[in-house]
């Protein structure tokens, strides 16, 4: 078996099952080996019944004490029994749908469960237990199981089969990392690791395995990143500019005072456009220290000496949200602003395309849909791109290439410490905004469990009927059966219950078709709504001046970058604003956590208190910097394969670069958004 035969080729794969895989991306044999695990499980021992906790997944070994009960609600049968074992503790186990459990489990016979455990009326109980035989339980206790990232139609087991299939039928790869190298570095070989990262013997070969995926993701894209800079250092554009008057007074019609941060970055931008050479330059500042404004200025003297521009977001929400913003600041100039994005219509697809290669436009922002091939540019002589750490660095390099010798500005908010900052932008010029408009006031937090919820939404009310508005986080569009994380749809039911009928709610998230979220969006910008339900799609660059209180739900589940992300939609104008971190579990760790970003509003320091606190390893954990370049890695969690990836890169001869990278493009996928 090739790594590029389809998946129907693996046994039990047809073509309905096929058309399941390849909606999570799955085509290929090679595909499905690469669809890491996300997680294991793990059986472990064997805990008393009197030692059982809510919340927790347990395996206990009891007898039932009495007759199984069976009864229905509506049309769903319901089995219950009670369980017992020499601590005394009694756990109730409830079984939906599946009435022969009734004449299954026998009466004082012992048994071996697993499930997770939850309270109905003060009780303990595990809905759904799984019956273990003896032999099960052992062969599987201590092992890892892998546990996939799954779509509608796949089960865990069915994925779990295929890649096993595919594993042990699948040719061999040669590394396509020197042998030497992989020695010296002590890393385990190419196809071990994923082998091993499927099934791994046991954890410590598990996170070797993982280590070493890790570390390619690393290395491809660093290697990747080398050449694409490489190439553009010292590369003259070939274009004069001139700074136009227009810029000065785009400037001085602002409804504010640019910060002294604001004016150094685009002094150092305007230097970059006038020398003769392309920029290469990241701006890195923190939410809401105004990197839009410092986009508007480039792009105007790039439009005033008659070249195209473009603006590329990472969603669809924040380009359309760019486009509104800068046609408005930009139609006192003339200057003609284009959006283009892959949910528009075809014919509004074609329209654009015509402007922009007949020069009808000077602008085109919108989402990764600027770099497809069907976009042919004219005179384009500058590419920005907003939320850099949201794409993938492939992207990149096809946008810079639609214009030979553009100027390059990439903006990214992600706090990320120097000392990484420099191994992933490495060979580019870097400007930093160290400063937030002086207007703001800094933003009030808090960390609080569910008995807090209450005094939250009158405080949310106090907000509203000040003409302000809030967002309300959920981790879950819908309910799902496997978790009690807090859902859009559900929590938008119970608050419209709670909340008094003229409070205005609506929901936001990505599943939603691009009409409905950008409907939702113009309400919530222009006042016509007070709450915002909504998933983490409104995570990156949504600017609502107007909300004032953040509220985060399941605060436990996010990482503390994505929390600082989130934080940052309120605190956008001169009120005050507040952000109600909410925590369903106030263990001492997770507190500890979320207290960082209680005490700070401060992206560059809550990074590197968070580094500092998780160190390298935990990969059970959330994913924490909101990163999406990797699949696997983690630039915090990982440091120490970045460094050693960088390193490693660094020491390559040129000779040596050119042809791994060669062998690279062949056979592994390089990191995508
Ligand atoms: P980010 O850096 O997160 O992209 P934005 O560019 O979206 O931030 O700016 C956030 C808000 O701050 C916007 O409403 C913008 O108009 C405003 N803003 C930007 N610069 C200043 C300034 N110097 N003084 C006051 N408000 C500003
Ligand atoms: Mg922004």
């Amino acid at each position: 078996m090739l790594w590029n035969d389809d998946i129907r080729e693996i046994k039990g794969i047809g073509d309905k099952t096929a058309t399941y895989y390849r909606r999570i991306g799955i085509n290929t044999v090679g595909d499905l080996v690469m669809h890491i695990p996300r997680a294991y499980d793990e059986y472990g021992e064997i805990i008393p019944i009197s030692n059982v906790r809510e919340g927790d997944t347990v395996i206990i070994s009891g007898r039932i004490t009495a007759r199984p009960q069976a009864r229905k609600v509506r049309n769903i049968s319901i089995i219950s029994a009670k369980m017992t074992d020499d601590s005394r503790g009694i756990i109730t186990l409830v079984w939906f749908n599946m009435p022969f459990m009734a004449n299954q489990l026998r009466m004082g016979t012992y048994y071996i469960i697993r499930g997770k455990v939850s309270r109905n009326n003060g009780r303990l109980e595990i809905v759904q237990p799984k019956l273990l035989t003896k032999t099960e339980y052992f062969n599987k206790k201590h092992k890892l199981m892998p546990i996939y990232k799954l779509t509608e139609g796949l089960s865990n087991n069915a994925v779990s089969k295929a890649s096993a299939y595919a594993l042990s039928e699948l040719r061999s790869k040669k590394d396509y990392i020197p042998s030497d190298i992989i020695k010296r570095l002590g890393l385990m070989p190419y196809m071990q690791a994923i082998k091993s990262v499927h099934y791994p013997k046991n954890k410590d070969d598990m996170l070797k395995a993982r280590k070493r995926l890790v570390f390619d993701e690393f290395f491809s894209f660093l290697l990747m990143l080398k050449k694409v800079n490489g190439e553009r250092t010292g590369l003259r554009t070939g274009r004069t500019y001139e700074i136009p008057k227009e810029s000065e007074q785009f400037i001085a019609s602002l409804p504010y005072e640019l910060t002294g941060a604001q004016k150094k970055v685009i002094n150092e931008i305007e230097n970059d456009m006038i020398s003769g050479y392309a920029m290469n330059r990241l701006v890195q500042g923190d939410v809401g220290s105004g990197k839009t404004v410092i986009a508007a200025v480039a792009l105007l003297i790039n439009a005033k000496n008659g070249y195209q521009g473009a603006l590329m977001a990472p969603t669809e929400v924040l380009a359309r949200q760019h486009y509104e913003s800068i046609s408005e600041m930009f139609a006192p100039y003339g200057i003609r602003v284009t959006l283009l994005t892959g949910h528009m219509s075809a014919a509004e697809k074609r329209n654009a395309y015509e402007l922009i290669s007949s020069h009808k436009t000077d602008i085109i922002i919108g989402t990764h849909a600027l770099i497809q091939d069907k976009v042919v540019y004219d005179n384009l002589g500058l590419v920005i791109t907003d939320e850099q750490h949201r794409f993938g660095v492939k992207q990149r390099e096809s946008i810079a290439n639609k214009g030979e010798a553009c100027h390059v500005m990439v903006m990214s908010a992600t706090p990320i410490p120097r000392t990484l900052s420099m191994i992933i932008y490495g060979d580019m010029d870097i400007s930093v905004i160290d400063e937030v408009p002086a207007v703001r006031l800094p933003i009030m937090n808090c960390v609080v469990g569910g008995n807090y919820r209450k005094t939250a939404y009158s405080f949310i009310q106090k907000e509203i009927s000040k003409g302000n508005s809030a967002y309300i986080v959920c981790p879950m569009i819908e309910e799902n059966e496997n978790s009690d994380l807090e859902n859009v749809y559900d929590y938008y039911l119970r608050l419209s219950e709670i909340m008094p009928k003229e409070v205005r709610i609506d929901i936001l998230h990505g599943k939603m078709k691009n009409d409905e979220k950008n409907a939702v969006m113009d309400r919530f910008y222009n006042g016509s709504t007070d709450i915002l339900i909504s998933t983490t799609v409104i995570e990156v660059g949504i600017n609502s001046p107007r909300a004032t209180v953040m509220l985060i739900e399941n605060s436990e589940r996010f990482g503390l970058a994505q929390l600082h992300q989130l934080r940052g939609r309120v605190g956008r104008s001169d009120k005050q604003s507040y952000c109600i971190f909410m925590t369903a579990d106030e263990s001492p760790d997770i507190m500890k956590r979320l207290n960082i970003l209680n005490n700070s509003n401060d992206g560059f320091y809550i990074a590197s208190e968070d580094l500092k606190l998780r160190g390298p390893g935990d990969m059970f954990g959330v994913r924490q910097s909101g990163e999406v370049l990797f699949e696997l890695a983690d630039i915090y969690n990982d440091a120490d394969m970045l460094q050693l990836a960088s390193d490693t890169v660094n020491e390559l001869s040129e000779k040596e670069a050119e042809l791994i990278l060669n062998e690279i493009s062949k056979k592994i996928p390089l990191p995508t958004l």
